[in-house]
């Protein structure tokens, strides 16, 4: 009766998939499997080699680790590098799956949200009729800062992190490194889901880093599973990747992939602009408390029968409509 409007409903898969990937940093093998789930149960991890399954719900006060990778959980039940499938969850309108594993690391694939992006697809994206898509929508700046002096100016250290009202959803993103591979220094990319898809513009950026940091993280046993095959490496003068880059600026659109994946551990998708400056997981993760800690700075929003010509275009565009199966 009401299907000539626009209202915008949750979404699930339509089918259960899995996928075989190993781990950056234990290097082992681990099967990942996404199913269905009901209406408002959100994104929900697994632990299904645990006896009994633990399960952890994908949200910011529950990440107990942002080091090297955003982790979520504690003691045995804990889950690392959650963040890319994350990104690719909330890029393509997901609101409720359970996310099983059978181990406790993501496979990391090739290092972006691509290949996590294909599988949901491949599952299909089903519509939950008659319940509304819950959104958190910024009502004031929030906004965590560090590396400033004494007298309150940056360093050399300083990074930024913060979330502004505006009506639909758009990441501005900063990256600094004083390295010849990064031409120039500074580079600053703003990408506005109204007008591009997340698809497209990000989910191929993979993940970066630097061969002296590789080699130090080998030195403490971390980073076993890593390679040219899930990382973009560098070292003191250039890119080792025989391919060279998939997009121009991979790296800068890399980090607004990881932004995506911190901001939907908000537990919803985001109206308004996430601005970053340096920032990592870690920052993110403070960010996102400080918002859902300050009850004035946001509110839940849903586009239903009366409002559905208020929803933003960053939500109304082809990239959320569901994908035939
Ligand atoms: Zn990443």
């Amino acid at each position: 009766m009401s299907m000539d409007l626009p209202m915008i409903w949750q979404r699930t898969l339509r089918e259960v998939v899995s996928i075989v990937g190993i781990g950056l940093h234990s290097g082992q093998k681990v099967e990942l499997t996404i199913t269905p789930a009901p209406a408002d149960t959100g994104i929900i991890f697994r632990r299904v080699d645990l006896h009994p399954a633990a399960e952890i719900r994908a949200i910011a006060t529950e990440v107990t680790e942002t080091q090297l990778a955003t982790c979520i959980g504690t003691g045995e039940a804990r889950i690392s590098t959650v963040e890319h499938l994350m990104s690719a969850l909330y890029g393509l309108g997901i609101d409720n799956a359970f996310v099983e594993l059978d181990g406790p690391e993501l496979p990391i694939m090739d290092g972006s949200s691509a290949p996590f992006a294909f599988l949901l697809q491949s599952a299909g994206i089903t519509v939950q009729q008659r319940h509304l898509k819950k959104f958190i929508r910024i009502k004031k700046p929030v906004e965590v800062v560090e590396g400033l002096d004494e007298q309150g100016q940056p360093t050399a250290q300083y990074k930024s992190a913060g979330f502004y009202p505006h009506d639909g959803f758009r990441i501005d993103f900063t990256i600094e490194y004083n390295h010849p591979v990064f031409q120039p220094n500074v580079q600053r990319l703003v990408v506005d889901f109204a007008e591009q898809s997340y698809l497209q513009a990000v989910s191929r950026a993979r993940t970066y880093g630097f061969k002296a940091e590789y080699e130090w993280m080998r030195s403490r046993n971390l980073a076993l599973g890593g390679s040219l095959a899930n990382a973009i490496v560098i070292d003191d003068y250039r890119i080792l990747n025989e391919d060279g880059l998939r997009y121009e600026d991979e790296f800068v659109r890399h980090k607004i992939l990881d932004a995506v994946g911190d901001i939907y551990m908000l537990g919803a998708s985001l109206i308004g602009e996430f601005r970053g400056v340096k920032s990592g997981h870690g920052l993110n993760n403070k960010l996102a408390r400080a918002l859902l800690a300050d009850s004035e700075a946001w509110e839940w929003v849903t586009f239903g029968k009366e409002a559905h010509a208020q929803a933003p275009r960053a939500y109304t565009n082809p990239q959320w409509e569901p994908v035939p199966a």
